[in-house]
């Protein structure tokens, strides 16, 4: 175990860093990490982000992502930082299965490693841990552990102030979430004040598609949404045959989960996407219905009360059906 003034005097002088987020990395996980990352550098840590998995290209533009390394495509080279290092920062996840092969990895180095997370239930692997399941993002604890637990606001600059913000606009679901407290406002007033242009990272994360993602979420609304309005929700389920029909990248299903809670009476929705190796699920909900509870009990997932994720290996058809299955044992908190 280590307490902050014995983390506060390890990070005193230059160390080995590993900082590694959770696989199919999100805004929330490659902005706290690269925020992280760029405030290590500045005092002459050896610091490199590992991510378990490819990222969508919304996330390419970000101060310091050239350097990231990709677990997937560098797997020795991975292995031995994670190794040899003093520290292992884990960010914005909890638990070590959710970097699939490096959690084994992760658990077997003798660093010390940090986690900095908002997610329920974390799993004991970590010798400091700043979690706060009330933050609307990682990046946010990113910001107050080093403004205020380390003490260096002084160490925020344009290119660490552009990665939080990143991670607070995306986990928030742009400032929108219950969560979004007028403490992330003032949070993310001072990183517009440190140099993040608030305007053009939404431009980089929101108005950066291609024709293809336009597309594809013409297709999901059209052909892919059912309503079921006795359960309040909303599903969009698609195929794999969809997915090459569109020539769908990494990242172009990201946030298409959310038009099915723009309907006014939708309680909750659900999306369902057929990959190659298993099927995913997305759910998200209005106000106290327990998205998580959902993913956690039957999908093998977990997440936030409000956005929760999940997976299966049972066939595309039969994990639809299953999520239609559990609706009547909510129909109660769903048509409240
Ligand atoms: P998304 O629907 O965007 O993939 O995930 C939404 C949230 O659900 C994530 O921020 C994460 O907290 C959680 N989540 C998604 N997939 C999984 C999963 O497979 N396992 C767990 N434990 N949480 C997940
Ligand atoms: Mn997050």
């Amino acid at each position: 175990m280590l307490d902050l003034a014995s983390l506060t005097e390890l990070l005193a002088q230059p160390q080995k860093i590993v900082i590694t987020t959770h696989h199919k990395p999100d805004g929330d996980a490659m902005g706290s990490s690269l925020g992280l990352y760029n405030y290590l550098i500045q005092l002459g840590h050896h610091a490199t982000v590992i991510a378990p998995t490819d990222y969508p290209d919304f996330l390419t533009w970000m101060p310091g992502n050239e350097e990231v390394m990709i677990y997937t495509e560098h797997t020795e080279e991975a292995a031995v930082l994670i190794a040899d290092a003093d520290i292992i920062f884990c960010l914005d996840f909890n638990s070590l299965s959710r970097i699939n092969q490096m959690g084994e990895l992760v658990g077997a180095s003798s660093a010390y490693k940090v986690m900095i997370d908002h997610h329920l239930e974390p799993q004991d692997f970590d010798d400091y841990r700043y979690w706060d399941i009330k933050a609307c993002a990682t990046a946010q604890l990113v910001y107050t552990f080093i403004a205020n637990e380390l003490g260096r606001k002084d160490l925020i600059d344009k290119d660490v102030a552009t990665c939080l913000y990143t991670g607070i606009l995306t986990d928030s679901a742009s400032f929108r979430l219950p969560n979004t407290t007028s403490d992330v406002h003032r949070i993310v007033a001072e990183l517009i004040d440190c140099g993040a242009v608030n305007w053009r990272i939404h431009e980089l994360i929101y108005n950066s598609a291609s024709e293809n993602r336009l597309r594809f979420i013409g297709h999901c609304l059209a052909n892919c949404l059912e309503i079921l309005p006795e359960y309040n929700t909303a599903i969009i389920a698609v195929s794999k045959t969809d997915l090459a029909k569109f020539d769908v990248n990494t990242g172009d299903t990201e946030g298409i989960v959310n038009y099915a809670l723009s309907i006014a009476s939708i309680k909750l929705g659900a999306f369902i996407v057929e990959r190659n190796d298993m099927v995913k699920l997305s759910l998200r909900s209005k106000e106290e219905f327990p998205a998580n509870e959902i993913c956690k009990k039957y999908f093998n997932g977990g997440g936030h009360r409000n956005a929760a994720g999940g997976q299966s290996n049972e066939s595309f058809e039969a994990v639809v059906q299953k999520f239609k299955s559990i609706l009547p044992d909510y129909k109660k908190l769903l048509i409240q």
